[in-house]
């Protein structure tokens, strides 16, 4: 089952993640598994941060996007380590932060 939502970052404003729309597709895959395919975090990914990284860091980083869909649910080892690369204040993890405000269920519209 797929439903579109109010975008959670711009709250219907329109804004780089909804593509303007205001709207986000919110599919099993985000809200069941907490799955998200890889280029949502090359597109999270700050290019300044990114070339700042260690070479492990990059090789680990490279490893996660290779997986073409990520587990980022809290906890997961890729979040983690995803957060370990992109410290709290960067731009990087902010934008990731985003990303799994995606994975909250939605409430019950009232009746
Ligand atoms: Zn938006």
């Amino acid at each position: 089952m797929a439903l579109k939502r109010t975008c959670p970052n711009c709250d219907g404003d329109g804004c780089v993640f909804c593509r303007e729309s205001g709207l986000v597709w919110f599919g099993i895959l985000e809200d069941i598994l907490g799955l998200v395919l890889a280029y949502e975090i090359l597109d999270a990914t700050d290019a300044t941060e990114y070339n700042a990284l260690s070479d492990a860091n990059k090789d680990a980083y490279g490893l996660i996007i290779s997986c073409g869909m990520v587990n980022l649910l809290d906890g997961s080892p890729s979040r983690t380590k995803l957060w370990n690369i992109f410290g709290e204040g960067t731009d990087t993890r902010t934008n990731l932060e985003i990303l799994v405000t995606f994975f909250e269920i939605p409430e019950e519209p009232e009746p």
